[in-house]
């Protein structure tokens, strides 16, 4: 077995954004470092296309504006200029109500209604739950209550048509994930503050807003105008010849005398001082069963969900539907293969030209291993009974991406707890991931930078 190594250098095992927020770290202090990715390109989930003209996001089209990891980084990067905003004046968000495209509500905070007479009008919502919903202002939640889950908390609050029209289809796009097993504390963590100390969510929200009024507005969503792929290309750039690259699958990790020997697929090896592994928590387990098989165990109980993207492209002319809002979401109750479809021109400006119109439809893992074809023709259908579509697209893309997503269930906040103090046994080791601290593209880079910090801290 070959090695290659380098003195008191940081190895980073996996180039999504994950590993590769923690590779910019050591590349702007300017310490040593080698960045193992198995894939010949680097950033995981992020992907653009370009077809067309049309920029087409293959994994995340956008990150949450309130958390600045992302647009601090894109700032460092130099693309500040590239940044834009979700056109927030057009957002209106379909819901599929018994076979028909219904608008949320406006006021609807995921599924707390901050405004009475939209809720109270909206055919999206029977009278049971409206007066319900009115009447969780008065709700008080016991002091101490228990981990619950998603659909647990919502169905508490607002009952159970809540669930099945507002926190399931919502969640589903982004975790791609079940209420009924997602953990509340791990994935709406700011509403469990809100309910112990208001007692209702619609009081804890109503009184954040009075808080924020005069705060600073701008678009809930940010991404960049040519898509999230030229964060991923700056990067690429910009470390090139400030770390030192391998491409190769990751299969092992042992101790030696520079610290870590890196095990690769090819039977080649990499040595390093220190070792951020910032892959999925399935492979991470799989790396470090030979070490540390309690904490593989661990890592390999966080389960991953699998989803698909397929974009079609269409003529503006002949699509026939006014794309009047950022897309619609469908419930469980009335899926059939379809999960939501993004109407990208008009979510963002610059994604695709005035003659043209992209649906990008999301689809769960249940149907990841059906050929294109089957699953192009089953969307067509779809959207034909949803939005009248009957045009032929002039072209499509399809995206797999397998146990991507990871799910933090009951129990994730205290797995996590566990992983960190078992991974804290072995000097010059941090992870970074999806699976710790949340699954968004912020939540990614600050999990990468506090692996740098963590091993500085440790010497
Ligand atoms: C379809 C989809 C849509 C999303 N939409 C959004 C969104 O709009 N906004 C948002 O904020 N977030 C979104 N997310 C979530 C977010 O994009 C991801 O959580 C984040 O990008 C994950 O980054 P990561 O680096 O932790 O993991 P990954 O991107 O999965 O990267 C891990 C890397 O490790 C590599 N690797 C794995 N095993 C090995 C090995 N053995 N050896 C070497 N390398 C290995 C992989 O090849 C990969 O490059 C979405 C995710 C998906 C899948």
């Amino acid at each position: 077995m070959s090695a290659t190594s380098g003195p008191n250098r940081t190895a980073i095992l996996g180039g999504g954004i994950s590993g590769l927020a923690a590779a910019w770290e050591l590349a702007k202090a300017g310490q040593p470092a080698v960045l193992i990715e198995q894939d010949a390109a680097l950033g995981g989930v992020i992907r653009t296309n370009v077809v067309q003209d049309c920029v087409i996001e293959a994994g995340p089209d956008s990150f949450l504006a309130a958390k600045p990891a992302a647009l601090e980084l894109i700032r460092e990067l130099g693309l500040a200029d590239q940044v834009i905003g979700s056109n927030d004046h057009l957002r209106v968000t379909y819901i599929r109500k018994h076979g028909r495209l219904i608008p949320m509500p406006d006021g609807l905070m995921m599924m707390i209604p901050t405004k009475l007479l939209p809720v109270a009008f909206s055919p999206l919502l029977g009278w049971g739950t409206k007066i319900r919903m009115g009447l969780e202002y008065f709700h008080s939640s016991p002091p101490n209550a228990p981990e619950r889950s998603v659909a647990q908390l919502v169905r508490e609050h607002y009952g159970q048509e809540a669930v099945d029209y507002l926190a399931e289809p919502l969640l589903s796009g982004v975790y791609g994930g079940d209420p009924e097993t997602l953990s509340a504390n791990a994935v709406l963590g700011q509403f469990i503050e809100l309910e112990k100390k208001y007692g209702s969510l619609t009081k804890g929200t109503l009184a954040v807003r009075a808080q924020r009024k005069g705060g600073p507005a701008g678009s809930l969503f940010k991404t960049l105008q040519g898509g999230l792929g030229q964060l991923i290309e700056a990067l690429t750039q910009q470390l090139d010849g400030k770390i030192d690259r391998v491409t190769g699958a990751v299969v092992s990790l042992a101790r030696s005398a520079e610290g870590w020997r890196i095990g690769l697929a090819n039977g080649t090896a990499v040595e390093a001082a220190r070792v951020i592994l910032a892959v999925p928590a399935g492979p991470a387990a799989q790396i470090l069963a030979g070490l540390d098989a309690e904490l593989a165990e661990l890592l390999a109980a966080i389960p991953y969900n699998s989803s698909m993207t397929i974009a079609l492209g269409y003529d503006r002319q002949a699509l026939g539907h006014p794309l009047d809002g950022f897309g619609f979401l469908i419930p469980k109750v009335e899926r059939r293969k379809l999960v939501a479809c993004t109407w990208v021109g008009t979510k963002f400006n610059h994604r695709v030209p005035p003659d043209k119109a992209v649906l990008r439809c999301f689809l769960g893992g249940a149907h990841i291993d059906e050929p294109d074809d089957a699953l192009i023709a089953a969307i067509r259908e779809e959207l034909r009974d949803l939005m009248g579509v009957t045009a032929t697209p002039a072209f499509h893309t399809v995206q797999r991406w397998r146990k991507a997503m990871a799910q933090y269930t009951l129990g994730h906040q205290g797995r996590v707890r566990e992983i960190r103090g078992l991974a804290g046994r072995h000097e010059g080791l941090a992870l970074a991931g999806n699976f710790l601290d949340g699954i968004g593209i912020p939540d990614c880079i600050r999990s990468g930078q506090a692996a740098v910090r963590q091993l500085e801290q440790a010497g």
